[in-house]
């Protein structure tokens, strides 16, 4: 199995190949057609397994072939979200993100709490394709109306069971009552206790289900 086996576009693979990746990992080669499809997934992985690349990798894939959205004033509006438990994870996630896209026309910010709200609200005003967040902040600018989520094509729940650990499920429930309907999104998980059980049966239509 070679990444360019798995139909991810060009400057997509020049990166991976920067990277210095020779071959996708298992969790890679499963989850990446499976996003590419379209459809929603499930996925137990632990980190070090890839599983970053996993899902990152497909998800510009599929914004790269759609169009940019602007909101009603014209501005760049964010059509992909990635969920972290932890401000360490958005950030190496988005600094994958980073990596990966850096030979696409794609934007990406990275936000979570303890900061000041400012900088998010002028950076977001900017533009941001990409949004890698941290739960409580996010909903904070979603409150505030500094934060449209009206555009959001795709969603990532990574590391869904720590983010349950830490106590986010009513976060995270408000965040999907104000997504749109009509999405992709994808679970990824070190373990799968019946409370994640009930959040993919929420969340997920018919998942692609991978286990590593
Ligand atoms: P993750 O499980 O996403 O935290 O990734 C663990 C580590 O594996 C990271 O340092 C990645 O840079 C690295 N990695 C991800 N995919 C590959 C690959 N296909 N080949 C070699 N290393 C990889």
């Amino acid at each position: 199995m070679n990444f360019a086996d798995l139909g991810l576009a060009e400057p997509i693979l020049r990166a991976v190949r920067e990277q210095g990746y020779e071959t996708p990992t298992p969790i890679q080669a499963q989850a990446i057609p499976a996003v590419l499809q379209g459809g929603d997934l499930m996925a137990g992985a632990q980190t070090g397994t890839g599983k970053t690349a996993g899902f990152t990798l497909p998800l510009l894939h599929r914004l790269s072939q759609g169009k940019p959205a602007r909101d009603s004033r014209g501005r760049l509006a964010v059509r992909a979200l990635i969920l972290t438990p932890t401000r360490e994870l958005a950030a190496q996630v988005e600094e994958s993100v980073r990596a990966y896209g850096k030979y696409l026309p794609l934007t990406s910010m990275v936000m979570f709490g303890g900061v000041g709200m400012q900088p998010q609200i002028d950076r977001l005003r900017k533009g941001v394709d990409i949004l890698v967040a941290t739960p409580g902040r996010l909903l904070d600018h979603h409150q505030q109306g500094t934060l449209d989520l009206s555009h959001i094509e795709l969603l990532v729940l990574d590391e869904a069971d720590r983010m349950l650990d830490m106590g986010f499920i009513h976060d995270i429930k408000k965040v999907l009552a104000v997504l749109p309907v009509k999405k992709q999104s994808l679970l990824f998980s070190a373990t799968f206790s019946d409370d994640i059980k009930a959040l993919a049966d929420r969340l997920l239509d018919q998942p692609a289900l991978i286990e590593v």
